[in-house]
């Protein structure tokens, strides 16, 4: 069995090459998961857009239909990082539904990964910092709503705190949520995660990992994990523009196999999300994030 891969031609916005959102990485990691024999028949599947009511279990009624609509208030725009028109607004409907069907596919098969996801800013009241729906809450309530899982675990390694999905996810017990993040980085203002570990500016692959590998053991003791989204954002490497720290691709490559090797052993279904990534240099940027991919489809 094929590594299990969502993917759409539509997490594509088109955005102009030069937006400080890399657009362009979405169809250039397709690009290096064919080079790299991954994106092949029966290995990908697409998702339809989510409907407004799965979205809701997660975000603010009014804030969903804002969006859908492409009538979201400037001011929020502005807190996103871009305007929400038509395209923009299904890009982000496929996205979570596409961590949505990832995860099902994790359930089924032990592991599945979106080559988008990860949008962990997008706060119950509105989207911010580049991310719209919280496709990784959106998916945990949708399957505990359904009863599909009863404990739900998110491992969100991206440079940036995960402050959405700590502020979705708060008030609801069955979810525990973990962010490894840098100190010194967006959101000036963190909402808590259930457990958080701010890393200083500069922090390299040695003491990057021995930290995670400290942590990973603690996570599984907590309870027993029906599944986990990991959001596995690329920003903390060297040459990111956005991320401070400073991992190396041995670096990249030694967290995903640390972090689903981990839990793969253990029998619990893993749900890969790409999160962040921020390069001028967009070929370099996605083949940092096939790292994801070539390491999870060991474990498929
Ligand atoms: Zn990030």
């Amino acid at each position: 069995m094929p590594l299990q891969i969502v993917h759409h031609p539509d997490y594509d916005a088109g955005f102009a090459v030069n937006h400080r959102f890399p657009m362009s990485k979405y169809p250039l990691l397709m690009e290096a998961l064919r080079l790299r024999g991954l994106a092949v028949a029966g290995a990908l599947s697409m998702p339809e857009p989510a409907p407004a009511a799965r979205l809701k279990l997660a975000h603010a009624a009014d804030y969903v239909d804002q969006v859908i609509a492409c009538q979201v208030p400037a001011k929020i725009e502005r807190e996103i990082g871009f305007p929400i028109g038509p395209r923009v607004s299904l890009r982000a409907q496929l996205a979570t539904a596409g961590t949505v069907l990832a995860a099902r596919l994790a359930l089924k098969h032990g592991i599945a990964c979106n080559t988008a996801g990860g949008s962990h800013h997008a706060r119950r009241a509105q989207g911010a910092g580049f991310c719209t729906f919280n496709d990784v809450a959106v998916a945990a309530l949708a399957l505990l709503a359904e009863g599909a899982v009863e404990n739900v675990l998110v491992v969100d390694l991206d440079v940036h705190q995960g402050d959405g999905t700590a502020d979705i996810l708060k008030d609801e017990p069955r979810a525990f949520t973990f962010s490894m993040h840098g100190e010194r980085n967006y959101p000036v203002r963190k909402i808590a995660s259930n457990l958080d570990v701010a890393l200083p500016d500069g922090t390299g692959d040695d003491a990057y990992l021995r930290r995670l590998a400290d942590i990973l053991p603690d996570l599984s003791r907590q309870r027993h994990w029906d599944i986990v989204f990991y959001n596995a954002g690329v920003d903390v490497h060297a040459e990111d523009r956005l991320g401070r720290l400073a991992l190396a691709d041995n670096g990249l490559r030694a967290r995903e196999d640390m972090v689903i090797g981990h839990f793969r052993k253990q029998g619990v279904p893993l749900c890969g999300l790409i999160g962040g990534g921020y390069s001028t240099d967009v070929s370099a940027l996605a083949a940092r994030h096939a790292i994801l991919f070539e390491v999870a489809s060991r474990y498929a």
